[in-house]
């Protein structure tokens, strides 16, 4: 059976007979879906530019990655073996950045989906880091705290190797926040025999974290907002907003575009979703998120699926959980003007085929969703001078940073009769392979 074939069954490897298998394909360890996604998207950027093919192989691959297994001893006193992730794509541009989720379909391919994406979202951004990702393959619903506690140690432990607060710097991500971020500080600190607060982003403020990290993501999704409404002349009161995932970035982003004025007539989150064409009222639906965990049940709302609430009538389609959302299957269907990718990869790249034919535009992932690695920025930046910004400096600049990179993008699309997608990738690519090229080959 053949690589592909065996990607499209999810077949084990438990099963290949190696004899089968007389030749590896160049970048099969990295096979995912969400791989094949950041690999056509890149693809299709690489050919507007011409890059040259020296530069499409070297910033294509990652260029390190670790796979550790390791046990950890659970509640019942079992013992548990995890499989965790790091991937640094490149080296290029100075240290690695990016965050370490805990979910269950963690896997080295998707870590290296996500460590490319981080790449060009700190070069649109002008932030001096490569990009990076990782993981636990895990379900943290069903870890207790001191499970997750003793997971987080380990990985921070082995991950020793290749990270640092000049090499490699995590934050976090997907069911990871500023707790693990703490215990994975205390951990590397522990080992290196001082306090290393810059080895993390995200932290929590008295370890040297940053008061307005936590809603920087979303922060940074209503800033792409209100810079892509500019140039489409629309305003931003009254717009409807569907949200798909009410968690870090999803709720930030619902109470702010709220506060501005917008309608918020749909969210969800993983059990599922509400909907009110009249608008939610979103403080009453986190007061209620916060008793009862979910957003289900809320009263004075319909229930609606989580997938379902992709295709809530709307003018903005927020997708802010997780990637392949929006796919071949459901694009047709959205019923909204607008889509903002606060999620990283919610949108295959056949969707985007059928939605530009529809007309709809995409602010894409690396651009909407880039500001918690701008502030992470501002976090670490802070942490190595050892001297504290306040709150407004620091969402002042975060705008600042969105809104030029949004214009750079829209600008760069106008141009060049692009999508947003492919203009934010050409200005991100560009900027890494003339790095490449200026730093040449070693030796
Ligand atoms: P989170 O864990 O705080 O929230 C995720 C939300 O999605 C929750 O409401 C969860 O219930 C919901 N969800 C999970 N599985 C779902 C499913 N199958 N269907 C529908 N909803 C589901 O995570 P977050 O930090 O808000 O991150 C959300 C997305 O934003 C991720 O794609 C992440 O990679 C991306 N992102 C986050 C940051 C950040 O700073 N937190 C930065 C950049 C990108």
């Amino acid at each position: 059976m053949g690589l592909e074939e065996r990607a499209r069954n999810g077949t084990g490897w438990d099963a290949i007979d190696v004899a089968d298998e007389p030749q590896v394909h160049a970048g099969a360890e990295w096979r995912s879906e969400l791989y094949r996604i950041a690999c056509a998207q890149f693809q299709r950027t690489a050919d507007v530019l011409d890059l040259e093919p020296e530069f499409r192989a070297r910033l294509l691959e990652p260029r390190r990655s670790l796979t550790v297994n390791f046990p950890v001893r659970m509640d019942d006193d079992s013992v548990r073996n995890f499989t965790g992730y790091r991937v640094q794509h490149t080296l290029t541009m100075g240290p690695t950045k990016g965050g370490f989720r805990y979910a269950p379909g963690v896997s080295l391919g998707e870590c290296a989906a996500l460590a490319m994406w981080m790449t060009w979202k700190c070069a649109l951004l002008g932030l001096p880091y490569g990009g990076a990702k990782g993981g636990v393959r895990c379900d943290p619903h069903e870890l207790s705290v001191g499970e997750l506690e003793r997971i987080t140690r380990r990985y921070a432990a082995e991950l020793i190797p290749i990270i640092g607060p000049d090499r490699d710097i995590p934050a976090p991500d997907m069911g990871t926040g500023e707790r693990e971020m703490a215990w994975f500080m205390d951990t590397y600190s522990q080992q290196v025999g001082h306090t290393v607060p810059e080895i993390v982003t995200g932290k929590p403020p008295v370890l040297g974290g940053t008061e307005a990290r936590r809603p920087a993501t979303g922060l940074g999704v209503v800033y792409a907002i209100e810079g892509a409404l500019e140039r489409l002349r629309w305003s931003i009161r009254d717009q409807r907003v569907a949200i798909q995932g009410f968690g870090n970035v999803g709720a930030t982003a619902a109470e702010e575009l709220h506060a501005i004025g917008a309608k918020i007539v749909a969210v969800s989150d993983v059990r599922g979703g509400i909907t009110n064409p009249d608008g939610l009222d979103v403080r009453a639906v986190l007061a209620y998120k916060a008793e009862n965990e979910y957003v289900e049940g809320f009263p004075g709302a319909e229930p609606v699926g989580r997938a379902a609430v992709l295709e809530v009538p709307c003018d903005i389609l927020i997708p802010a959980a997780l990637e392949r959302q929006i796919t071949a299957e459901n694009a047709s269907r959205l019923a909204c003007r607008l889509i903002v990718e606060a999620a990283n990869g919610p949108t295959t790249p056949e969707a985007e085929d059928i939605l530009a034919e529809r007309g709809i535009p995409i602010v894409p992932d690396v651009l909407a969703n880039a500001g918690g690695v701008t502030v992470s920025y501002f976090e670490w930046v802070q942490d190595q001078q050892k001297y504290l910004w306040d709150v407004i400096e620091i969402q002042e600049r975060l705008r600042r940073q969105m809104r030029t990179a949004l214009t750079r993008v829209g600008d760069a699309a106008e141009r060049q009769g692009v999508t947003w997608r492919t203009a934010a990738l050409a200005l991100a690519i560009e900027r890494v392979a003339e790095a490449a090229k200026l730093r040449a080959i070693y030796p």
